[in-house]
């Protein structure tokens, strides 16, 4: 049986705990939320359980899809079994729909249907507010080798297509999300999670924001966006 052992991180939005088998890390999801580089703190009534659950949810189905990541199983409520990745420091954002910092910083209208599918790698750092970063910077910072890059960017483009379908049947348009990937007995893996927190999701028919931006842009309604996404995922629309 796996147990839980000493705590060996707390990020924004999880706990990592490490457990009796060093191949695995036991994760708790918290209901806290940051946005705006931590400029804005507050909390999410349920988001710890929406978040775990409709992670879980995603990760099995990308399995299926062949698409390997460190998802085992399912632990309670808040809580899911992983494999200890070592995460590389980057934030691959992936994108179809233009908003956020892609319309402010390129001038393109919220909503304009991007002509192909953007990838962006980040720098994962609080410090320097986690800035974008190319191929050649990642290189040079030696974050990860070329071959890395190279399977990351396959399997993000492959994501990308396997999770808008899964959420189209959901009756939600996947606008844009973030991912994290991590070495694990060398192979590289998808880690973090996916959920409303790092996907942004619109109601097909109306366009209404059901994820983070709703904390983001103080919306209203933002646990029922996480509870609704969850219940949409579980065929429960
Ligand atoms: N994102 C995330 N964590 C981050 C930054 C971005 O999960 O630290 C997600 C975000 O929720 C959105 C996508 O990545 O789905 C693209 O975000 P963007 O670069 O537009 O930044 P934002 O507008 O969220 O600051």
């Amino acid at each position: 049986m796996v147990t839980k052992q000493e705590q060996l991180y707390e990020g924004k939005a999880k706990k990592i705990n490490g457990t009796n088998d060093p191949g695995l890390y036991w994760v708790e999801y918290k209901d806290d939320a940051t946005a705006f580089n931590n400029l804005k703190k507050g909390t999410i009534a349920g988001k710890g359980y929406y978040n775990n659950q409709i992670s879980a949810l995603l990760f099995s189905y990308l399995k299926e899809q062949s698409i390997p990541n460190h998802f085992v199983k399912l632990l309670g409520d808040r809580e899911m079994l992983v494999q200890a990745l070592e995460i590389i420091p980057l934030e691959v954002i992936v994108r179809n729909i233009a908003a956020g910092s892609l319309s402010k910083r390129l001038g393109i209208p919220e909503g304009t249907t991007l002509k192909k599918t953007v990838l962006e790698f980040c720098y994962k750092s609080d410090e320097l507010g986690d800035p974008m970063i190319n191929e050649d910077h990642i290189a040079a910072l030696e974050l990860a080798t070329p071959q890395e890059i190279a399977l990351i960017k396959e399997q993000a483009y492959q994501i990308s297509e396997k999770l808008s379908a899964r959420y189209l049947e959901a009756n939600l348009i996947l606008v844009d999300f973030k991912l994290e990937f991590g070495r694990y007995q060398g192979q590289v893996l998808l880690g973090d999670e996916i959920s409303p927190d790092t996907c942004r999701l619109w109601d097909k028919d109306t366009r209404k924001k059901l994820d983070k931006d709703r904390f983001r842009q103080d919306l209203g309604q933002v646990e029922e966006a996480y509870a609704e996404v969850l219940a949409r995922l579980r065929g429960g629309n």
